[in-house]
């Protein structure tokens, strides 16, 4: 394939910004440019639909002067993942000749946000989509907030006592909580409590299966999983029911191999061997019920359709029939009646519907080439040099140049060591370098034979793009696990983003950088973005943040939450949107109180010292008072940068 960025300026056009970003790739047809060059989000998939103007977003966000960076939150893409979801099983299962229901919940843990929830469970509604939850916290939210009778709650994670009285408290208000026992010494202690409490627990039980998943998430599955009944264990559960004479109350047969599982053969293999468990099970005069295939459905993000880490090899479409089809075969062989499919997808439902937005403030630039190089009386030998070759310097001796600038600015610098050249000297000489840097990488193009050294010349130059964000407290995982998101400018999309940078978060942590992209593995370490322009703001947008990474960050350097807004489509003007919902990001004292600081004290703290030096006639009475009400409002301001 021809490189892209070898399209002229000139012919440059938004289908090119669509193929160097993969927008399609990644984005499901939820997201395109339009011929202002700017982002569009389309909620239903189709210009047909409702398209909104991400440029338009962040001018009713800035109307409304909520502060970025910012999380934006497209409800309509929530509702359609959901939705989605929801009627491909159906459609399998009916084309399948399949007998039983899919009854899918979705796992909190994802993105706990309370709307995101409601919105899960209202556009769920008519398939009733149900919760599952992982913690005590975040069943009182399942209990609460599921309220569809048909639907299920799903119990999984390790349950005290005090875990297990919540579920059948669940139970004993008439909903469907199945409590999953994930370790064998639960089920006595539930047994226990449910005859304590007189009430039918129904219970499941989540096995370890020996398919091991690949990907990053793979420690999930095979025998050193932290979660899961081994087959003797399963056995040793079915004879405690039977021995408790309970053993109608074992509904349902769960596992999960791992969250987004690349490669669509481990999913079939898990598929596989959960449905041979089952079906044996049920040989043992079981009446199981639903088989759940747990989470791993997982997120193109780098638009490879590939098994690397961050991108899967099928569809859920691909998913969804291997699952209904593997079961379906199983259960009919062995004459067992064919189970309701429940699955507990959180990322695939969640991700797309979410991004980032922080402006770039400022650059970075290695070649920083601003400083006047006038010839002084006495010059130094290497500066004469360096100021000799930059001269000379055309495409005839491009590789030899290359090779003596280098060498110039080692000895520059070892010369400076030894205090034989001044720091203006040493100034002089970098300059020279990098104006001929610059220059060999404008030369290049004219070059038929490019040598080896000067292939990866303007990668080595990237600038870097300074993001009014923390890479820790909004993208985690692309700094804790690598993973990577799609990122890209929003605007100016129909311009050639003509300059290679990498990206810096305003964190004083070296590893608040971004430095891989989507794209091919070997191409990855640099960005392409557009020049910055005075008195006219750049945004980058990090793309598919709706599972894990926005409610997963942490508060380093005390950069607190991000403001958010919540975006909903106009039923009656598909070019409109509004914001119904902005959730207020941390304020300074709010990050500072996490962290057991107490702002009425630092406030008071700082009023006394300036009140000493008001006393000492330091500072004016009025001057003081000044400077109090300004710590004290940065207090109440929000952490990032204005
Ligand atoms: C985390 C988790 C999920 C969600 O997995 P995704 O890959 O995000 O869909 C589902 N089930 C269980 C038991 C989990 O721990």
């Amino acid at each position: 394939m021809d490189n892209i960025l070898d399209t002229p300026k000139e012919k440059w056009t938004t289908q090119d910004s669509d193929e160097l970003y993969s927008i399609n790739r990644w984005g499901q047809g939820y997201f395109a440019i339009n011929d202002k060059g700017n982002l569009t989000i389309l909620p239903e998939k189709s210009k047909e639909g409702p398209v909104i103007d991400i440029q338009e977003v962040l001018d009713e966000i800035k109307r409304k002067k909520i502060a970025l960076p910012c999380v934006v939150r497209f409800h309509d893409i929530l509702r359609s993942q959901v939705v989605t979801l929801n009627r491909l099983f159906r459609q399998i299962i009916e084309s399948a000749g399949y007998r039983g229901r899919y009854f899918g919940v979705y796992p909190i843990k994802v993105n706990q946000l309370r709307e995101v929830v409601e919105e899960i469970i209202d556009a769920g509604g008519p398939y009733d989509y149900g919760l599952e939850s992982g913690s005590k916290p975040e069943l009182m939210a399942a209990l609460a907030y599921n309220t569809n009778p048909n639907s299920l709650t799903i119990v999984n994670g390790y349950k005290d006592a005090t875990y297990l009285r919540l579920a059948l408290l669940g139970n004993k208000m008439g909903k469907k909580v199945i409590i999953v026992i994930e370790k064998l010494s639960e089920l006595p202690t539930l047994l226990s409590l449910a005859n304590e409490m007189q009430i039918e627990p129904v219970i499941g039980i989540r096995a370890k299966l020996s398919t091991k998943a690949t990907g990053k998430w793979s420690d999930s599955s095979g025998e050193n999983a932290k979660f899961g009944l081994t087959a003797p264990e399963i056995l040793n559960a079915v004879k405690i029911l039977k021995d408790a004479k309970k053993e109608h109350c074992l509904k349902l047969f769960h596992f999960h191999i791992g969250s987004q599982i690349p490669d669509i053969r481990c999913i079939k293999d898990a598929i596989n061997e959960g449905a041979r468990i089952y079906t044996q099970l049920n040989k043992l005069n079981l009446k199981l019920e639903y088989f759940d295939v747990g989470g791993g459905l997982g997120v193109d993000y780098d638009g490879t359709k590939s098994t690397s880490d961050s991108s899967v090899n099928y569809t859920t479409s691909d998913y969804i029939e291997d699952i209904v089809y593997i079961l379906k075969q199983i259960c009919d062989l062995e004459e067992v009646d064919h189970p309701h499919i429940v699955s507990e997808s959180g990322r695939a439902a969640t991700a797309h519907h979410s991004c980032i937005i922080a402006p770039v403030f400022d650059q970075i630039n290695p070649g920083y080439t601003n400083y006047p190089t006038d010839k002084s009386v006495s010059e130094h030998i290497l500066v004469m040099n360096m100021r000799d070759i930059l001269g000379e310097l055309s495409s005839e001796n491009v590789q030899e140049t290359y090779n003596d600038a280098i060498q110039l600015k080692d000895e520059a610098a070892n010369a400076f060591k030894l205090g034989v050249l001044s720091l203006d000297e040493k100034a002089k000489v970098e300059t020279f370098y990098w104006q001929i840097m610059n220059k060999i990488v404008q030369l290049k193009s004219s070059l038929e034979f490019i040598p080896e050294e000067l292939g990866d010349l303007e990668k080595e130059m990237a600038s870097q793009y300074l993001c009014n964000f923390s890479v820790f407290q909004s993208v985690p995982d692309l700094w804790a696990i690598n993973q990577l998101l799609p990122i890209l400018p929003i605007q100016r999309l129909n311009e050639k983003p003509e300059v290679l940078c990498t990206i810096a978060d305003i964190t004083c942590d070296s590893d608040g950088k971004i430095k891989r992209f989507i794209g091919p593995e070997d191409d990855n370490c640099t960005l392409s973005v557009h020049q910055l322009k005075d008195n006219e703001e750049y945004y980058l947008g990090f793309f598919l943040t709706g599972a894990y990474q926005d409610v997963m960050g942490d508060m380093h350097n005390l950069f607190g939450a991000l403001n958010e807004v919540h975006i909903f489509c106009d039923d009656e003007d598909p070019t409109d949107f509004y914001i119904e919902d902005h959730i207020p990001g941390g304020t300074a004292s709010e990050a500072l109180t996490y962290m057991q600081y107490n702002p009425q004290y630092l406030n008071l703290t700082i009023k006394r010292n300036i009140e000493k030096q008001v006393q000492r006639g330091k500072i004016s009475p009025k001057e003081g008072v000044n400077l109090a009400t300004f710590f004290s409002e940065c207090l109440n301001d929000y952490t990032y940068l204005k």
